[in-house]
């Protein structure tokens, strides 16, 4: 939860709330996904179009950039799933918003234990940033093995074939909907002008009343004035993982909550430090929680299995990444409190290792994956 206070004295004129300011005023308040949606996609101002976003430069920092042994590990995670469904070639190692490339890298990297997969495998990297298209291309040019950028997953050119798919931090930066428990019912949380025309956070217009019921039976405790959020995650995502007539196994990496509750999770950080999400629209990084419970909801089907959640630090202590990080150790002596510090940090127990959480998804044909 972001917990910053919102200061007004602090709210900026970045050109993309003065362009959202304009069109509140000519079309009415926006709803909080397409006020996220703009925020980070907006053509020409959208955090994820414009900034470097990621890595110690960037506003944040994520877990293959603190540590070359989560994108190692996860490099074997494929190999054994890869095993399991039985060795297929080709198949496609499908990754959502991989963000600097760094994980990609780490984990063809590793796989390299087993050389006859990598002339299995075909990388297709699911990425809206030309930014950070360049940036993923310059991490993998030495990789040895074909890599190919789409924005949709079905513009690949065999989309059908099994698949393994990554995503680490990827459904946090995906517009969620925000809904307002009233006295009177059910609203759609919006962003409107207050009376000096500043951005502020409204109850705009009631749910109809299917969505209501919706809303009532996800969060039977809600009291008015909760804010609760429902994930959108996008057809093409869903599908990915659903609509796969070949075996495929996802591996979906995020902070958030295991079991749906009410509350609101959105948060900004810019340049390392949180901010009221209405602050620097377009300068910073808006991330909503992930609601695990909502999202593995969402991805069952007649089809799949779902594995988890489970914590971070269970998933990366069952993939042996005490054992890895002393071999790692003691292979390069000068690098060894920094390999143990970044680790750590991976799987702290009152950090990163319990506020993210996996979860697998699996063609049902398939045993439980490695690590669940
Ligand atoms: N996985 C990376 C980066 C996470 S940041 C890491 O762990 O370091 C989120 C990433 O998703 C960025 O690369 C961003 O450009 C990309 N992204 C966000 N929304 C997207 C969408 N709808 N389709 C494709 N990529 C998207």
């Amino acid at each position: 939860m972001s917990g910053a206070p919102y200061d007004p004295a602090a709210r900026r004129d970045t050109p993309l709330a003065l362009k959202l300011k304009e069109r509140i005023a000519r079309e009415g308040p926006i709803p909080v996904a397409g006020y996220m949606q703009a925020c980070l996609q907006d053509p020409e101002y959208g955090y994820y179009v414009k900034q470097p976003a990621i890595g110690a430069k960037g506003g944040f920092v994520t877990a293959p950039e603190i540590s070359q042994v989560f994108g190692e590990l996860i490099g074997l995670w494929c190999v054994a799933v890869w095993q399991q469904m039985g060795s297929p070639n080709p198949f496609n190692l499908v990754e959502f918003g991989p963000g600097r490339g760094t994980l990609m890298r780490d984990a063809l990297r590793a796989m390299r234990v087993r050389p006859e997969i990598l002339s299995c495998l075909r990388v297709i990297l699911i990425e809206t940033s030309t930014t950070l298209r360049e940036t993923q291309k310059a991490a993998l040019a030495g990789s040895g093995v074909p890599v190919s950028w789409i924005g949709k997953l079905d513009s690949a050119e065999d989309p059908k074939l099994p698949a393994i798919v990554l995503a680490n931090e990827f459904i946090d930066s995906q517009p969620i909907q925000q809904f307002v428990r009233t006295a009177e019912g059910w609203a759609v949380r919006t962003v409107g002008l207050d009376p000096y025309g500043a951005l502020v956070f409204m109850a705009g217009p009631y749910c109809a009343e299917y969505v209501a019921r919706d809303l009532e039976q996800r969060f039977p405790s809600a009291a008015p004035g909760d804010v609760c959020e429902v994930h959108s995650l996008e057809h093409e995502f869903v599908d990915a993982l659903l609509n796969q007539p070949s075996k495929a196994a996802a591996l979906l990496i995020d902070y958030g909550h295991p079991a749906t509750q009410p509350g609101d999770t959105l948060q900004a950080i810019r340049a390392h430090r949180h901010e009221h999400p209405l602050t620097s629209p377009g300068e910073a990084d808006l991330t909503a929680q992930v609601d695990f419970a909502q999202v593995a909801g969402g991805l069952s089907g007649a089809h799949t299995a779902i594995d988890g959640p489970i914590t971070q630090a269970e998933f990366l202590g069952r993939l042996g990444i005490i054992e890895r990080a002393s071999k790692l150790m003691s292979a390069n002596p000068a690098r060894a409190a920094e390999i143990e510090a970044g680790v750590a940090r991976l799987i702290a127990p009152t950090g990163m290792g319990s506020r993210f959480k996996v979860i697998g998804v699996r063609s049902s044909g398939l045993n439980t994956l490695p690590g669940f």
